[in-house]
């Protein structure tokens, strides 16, 4: 019995052999020790999100629960690029709250946050999934699916995801599992901005002021004035400085259009992954030799092996098992237990 998720299928559509070094060599794949800084700070807003739609609405508690997220994914915050990155995840989350919390409960009926499903896709497959939130239109009764989604560049916002088969395939998961129709997914963007000078341009943790008075963004207005990393100096921190910007803060958030499940194309795609995990199950039994199995899970060299952490391996001449990795936790499975 394979158990498969979207990011492992997607390890596997971008390159058959870093998906199987990722998420089956040695019986649980690889990942890096400490992971990269986008996730990190993608985790943590979900966490904030998680703990926001379930009730905790204090910015003390939140941050609190956003920090210890953090930490517990090997975030460390010796360095200023850290504790600013963890601080743009607080903001993300407590800028959430002030634009868009009250439209989105005024609208929607909470069905479930992060809510671990299992779906039987074939006999010998099961879909693990873990849907960020999933609500009921409280005017028409549709149901939905949220994804939030970090993002340095939200232009072309609904283009970015009106091909995402994966997040239908989650989406007929949860339509299984609650029993009754759901409509598709929307896609909720967190804008991270970028950085200038290892300053992050995000208006939510980066101001300027005169010592006086303080301003969004922007250049600022003559020798008195500079760049200030807010959520270090303004007084009363992140919170405060949201409630001063206000409206500004709205610009970091971007929905998509509703975007329909085509049952049809889900269908379609569902068999081709049955199909193809089919084989990748065969190829993991017991005797088929290594060398074989490297044959099969074929590398798929590209500009992706520039970021890849299996390149040593490929490219290099180093032996997988010798790489600076781990063996992958399966989230989906909660924490790895004590040996
Ligand atoms: S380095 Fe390239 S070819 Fe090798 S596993 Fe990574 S993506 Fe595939």
């Amino acid at each position: 019995m394979r158990k498969i998720s979207r990011s492992s299928h997607l390890a596997f559509s971008e390159c058959m052999r870093k998906g199987y070094w990722g998420y089956c060599w040695n019986g649980t794949g690889l990942a890096d020790v400490k992971k990269a800084t986008p996730l990190l700070i993608g985790l943590a807003v979900h966490k904030g999100m998680e703990l926001l739609l379930t009730g905790v609405t204090d910015d003390t508690a939140l941050m609190d629960g956003i920090e210890a997220e953090w930490l517990e994914h090997d975030g460390e915050l010796k360095e200023f690029k850290d504790q600013q990155n963890l601080a743009l995840a607080k903001a993300l989350v407590l800028g959430w709250k002030r634009c868009r919390l009250e439209e989105f409960l005024n609208k929607f009926d909470v069905l479930s946050v992060e809510k671990e499903i299992e779906t039987q896709l074939a006999p010998n497959i099961i879909l693990q999934a873990r849907a960020d939130c999933v609500t009921r239109n409280r005017w028409d009764g549709t149901v939905w699916v949220w994804n939030w989604k970090t993002s340095s560049s939200i232009s072309d916002w609904n283009d970015q995801w009106t091909y995402d088969i994966q997040a239908m395939t989650e989406a007929l998961a949860v339509q299984e599992s609650l029993g009754e129709y759901v409509q598709g997914c929307v896609f909720e963007g967190f804008y991270k901005g970028g950085s200038y000078g290892g300053v992050s341009t995000s208006a939510l943790v980066t101001g300027y002021t005169d010592g006086q008075q303080w301003q969004v963004g922007g250049k600022s207005r003559g020798s008195d004035w500079r760049k200030v990393s807010t959520w270090l100096e303004f007084p009363g921190g992140t919170p405060q400085w949201l409630d001063l910007i206000g409206p500004s803060t709205c610009d970091s958030y971007v929905r998509s259009a509703p975007i329909l499940k085509d049952d049809d194309q889900v269908r379609d795609w569902l068999r081709q992954v049955i199909r193809k995990e089919t084989d990748i199950e065969m190829m993991l039994q017991e005797e088929i030799p290594e060398d074989d199995r490297l044959v099969f899970f074929s590398k798929n060299p590209g500009r992706r092996c520039k970021w890849c952490q299996f390149g040593p391996a490929c490219w290099s001449g180093l032996d997988v098992a010798e790489l600076p990795l781990e063996p992958r936790r399966d989230h989906h499975a909660g924490p790895v237990p004590e040996p």
